[in-house]
């Protein structure tokens, strides 16, 4: 019989949360990652362009100017009234405007 005392019932409890995290981190970008393929499909398919945009390292995500979502990789923006507003894909195909899409690149 293992008696357990409390250091190791916390430490069992963070490794469990660091694999938590680790796998959340994992299936979150793989998601994300897919994600923007789709968009990519159904914009080819569309005959949509895209525009290369430089991302800056460092540079925090635009949000949605709708829904307020993180919206990166894919931006769908428009001109209004000289200020640039950012969409994510979901508000700008409910919205049926004419967008700039830009496809975000990193800058070495
Ligand atoms: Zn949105």
């Amino acid at each position: 019989m293992v008696i357990r005392g409390p250091h190791f019932l916390i430490s069992d409890i963070s490794v469990q949360f660091t694999n938590y995290y680790s796998h959340f981190h994992r299936s979150l970008l793989e998601s994300s990652l897919a994600q923007t393929h789709r968009i990519m499909a159904h914009l080819e398919e569309a005959f949509i362009p895209l525009t290369p945009h430089p991302r800056i390292v460092n540079e925090t995500a635009p949000c949605c100017n709708n829904c307020l979502d993180e919206v990166f990789n894919i931006l769908f923006v428009l001109n209004h009234k000289g200020e640039y507003l950012v969409y994510c894909h979901k508000c700008a195909m409910a919205m049926k405007k004419s967008f700039t899409v830009l496809r975000q690149v990193n800058i070495i």
